[in-house]
C-alpha cells in the first residue's frame, strides 16, 4: 500500500492568477479533513499538484472517506513515489508497481509519461515506448490500447518520480471559503440541509439560523437541527448556528393576521431576521431549501412575496429540483435518516388548512400592519435572545 495520495482538482485551474489562492484554500481544507483521521499526515503543494503523505500507520478507507468530503477535489490517486535512480531502476519499479496494483495482470493499458523536469535523459514519448515495452514483456496477458485503455498508467518525473493508475472520484466543486459566506435558513426538513451542502460545494462558507418555537416545538426538534448541521459540517466546515426563539412573533401573527396568510407572513419574518443576522456577520446572501411548487408557500407568487422583504440575494439551490432528486442527495450526504425523524416543525403547528397559494404582496403587507404595535420589540428581543451554537 502506498503512503502518498495525489489530490486532483478541476475548476481551480480556471482561475488564472488567482489560482494560488484556490490551491492554498484546498490545502487548508485538506489539512482540516485529515486532522480528523487517525494518524499523522503531511499535506503539501508542489508544482500545481497537492499531495497527502501519510507519516504513520493509517486506515486508508477512513482517509479516503474524509477526502471525499473536501470540495474542490475531483480525484484522489494513490501514488507510488520513487527516488530517481536511473531509467533501468524505474523500469524494474514499474513492473513491481503493476504487480502490486493490478495483480490480475490482464488488462489493456496506455502509458502516459510527463516530465516536469526537462533534464531527464528520455523525453516523454521515448519513455512511453520503453516503459510500455517493459510491461508487455513482463506480463503476457496485457495489451496496449491507446484509445480506450482499461488502465492509464501515469508516470510523472519531478524531483522524484510519481507513478499512479487508480483514481477515486472526489466531490468536485470549489474549496469552501473561496466564494464568501452565506446564511442558510436551516430547518429540520429534508431540503435545507441539501441546499446548504450544494451552496457550500461552490466554495461558499456557511452560517445557519434555525427558528425554534418552544414549547410548540420540542428540544428534540432543535437537537435534530443541530445533528443535521453537524452532518453537513463534515462538508462545509465549522458552522455557526443561530437558534432564534420565534414563538412570540409566531403567536402574534397567529392572533392578528388572517389564518390563510400565516405561513407567508411567518416566512417573511424569518427572512427579515435571517437577513439581519447575515448582515451582522458579513454574509453576502441568504440560502433556503425552497423549490417551485413544492408547497403553498413555494408557488412563484408566494416566493415573490417572501423575497420582497429581502435586500440581500436569496439563493435557492433546489429551486428546480424534484423531491426525488433532493432525496437522492440527502441519502448521499447522509442527512436523510435524520431529516425524516418525525419531530414537529414550527411551520406545521400553526399551519392553516387552506393557505393562500397566490398571495398578493400588497395585501400581505397591509395585514402585516396588524403587528405594528408589537413587532419591532419582538424582532429586537428575538435577535437579542438568540442562542449561538458552534458546530465543528
Ligand atoms: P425543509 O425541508 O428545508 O424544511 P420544506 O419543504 O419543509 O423545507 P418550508 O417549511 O416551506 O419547506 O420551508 C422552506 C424553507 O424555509 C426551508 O427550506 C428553510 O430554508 C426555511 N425554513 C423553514 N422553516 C424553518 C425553520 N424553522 N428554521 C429555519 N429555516 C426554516
Ligand atoms: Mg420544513
Amino acid at each position: 500500500m502506498t503512503n502518498t495520495y495525489l489530490i486532483k482538482y478541476g475548476e481551480i485551474f480556471l482561475k488564472g492568477k488567482n489560482r494560488f489562492i484556490f490551491e492554498d484554500a484546498l490545502v487548508n481544507r485538506v489539512n482540516e479533513a485529515v486532522e480528523k483521521v487517525d494518524g499523522r499526515f503531511k499535506v503539501y503543494k508542489n508544482l500545481s499538484r497537492v499531495y497527502v503523505e501519510c507519516k504513520s500507520e493509517f486506515d486508508e478507507d477512513e482517509l479516503i472517506a474524509a477526502l471525499k468530503k473536501v470540495f474542490g477535489i475531483t480525484a484522489i490517486c494513490p501514488v507510488s513515489v520513487l527516488e530517481d535512480k536511473g531509467f533501468d531502476d524505474l523500469k524494474e519499479r514499474l513492473v513491481e508497481y503493476v504487480k502490486e496494483y493490478h495483480p490480475e495482470a490482464n488488462f489493456t493499458f496506455k502509458m502516459l509519461c510527463k516530465r516536469a523536469r526537462k533534464n531527464y535523459p528520455l523525453n516523454s514519448q521515448e519513455m512511453n515506448c520503453a516503459l510500455g515495452e517493459v510491461l508487455l514483456n513482463a506480463y503476457p496477458d496485457i495489451k496496449v490500447d491507446v484509445h480506450k485503455p482499461d488502465v492509464l498508467i501515469t508516470v510523472e518525473v519531478r524531483e522524484r518520480i510519481y507513478v499512479y493508475s487508480k483514481s477515486i472520484p472526489g466531490p468536485g466543486g470549489m474549496p469552501v471559503g473561496t466564494a464568501g459566506k452565506a446564511m442558510v435558513l436551516l430547518s429540520g426538513g429534508l431540503d435545507s440541509p441539501v441546499a446548504a451542502y450544494m451552496i457550500s460545494k461552490r466554495g461558499v462558507k456557511i452560517d445557519a439560523v434555525y427558528f425554534h418555537a418552544p414549547p410548540y416545538t420540542s428540544e428534540r426538534a432543535k437537537e435534530k437541527v443541530v445533528d443535521l448541521a453537524r452532518i453537513v459540517s463534515a462538508y462545509t466546515g465549522p458552522i455557526k448556528l443561530h437558534v432564534i426563539n420565534f414563538t412570540d412573533i409566531q403567536m402574534a401573527i397567529y392572533q392578528k393576521c388572517p389564518p390563510d396568510e400565516l405561513t407567508i407572513i411567518m416566512r417573511r419574518y424569518m427572512m427579515r431576521i435571517a437577513e439581519h443576522l447575515a448582515k451582522e456577520s458579513g454574509c453576502m446572501g441568504l440560502v433556503t431549501g425552497e423549490s417551485i411548487g413544492q408547497v403553498a408557500s413555494q408557488t412563484m407568487q408566494s416566493l415573490m412575496c417572501t423575497n420582497e422583504v429581502c435586500t440581500l440575494p436569496v439563493y435557492r439551490p433546489l429551486i428546480a429540483f424534484d423531491k426525488q432528486d433532493i432525496v437522492d442527495i440527502a441519502e448521499k450526504i447522509e442527512t436523510y435518516e435524520t431529516s425524516v425523524l418525525p419531530y414537529e416543525d414550527c411551520c406545521t403547528i400553526f399551519v392553516a388548512e387552506h393557505p393562500v397559494t397566490k398571495p398578493s404582496p400588497a395585501v400581505i403587507e397591509k395585514h402585516e400592519h396588524n403587528l405594528d404595535d408589537c413587532i419591532e420589540e419582538m424582532f429586537k428581543t428575538a435577535i437579542e435572545t438568540r442562542e449561538t451554537i458552534e458546530i465543528n
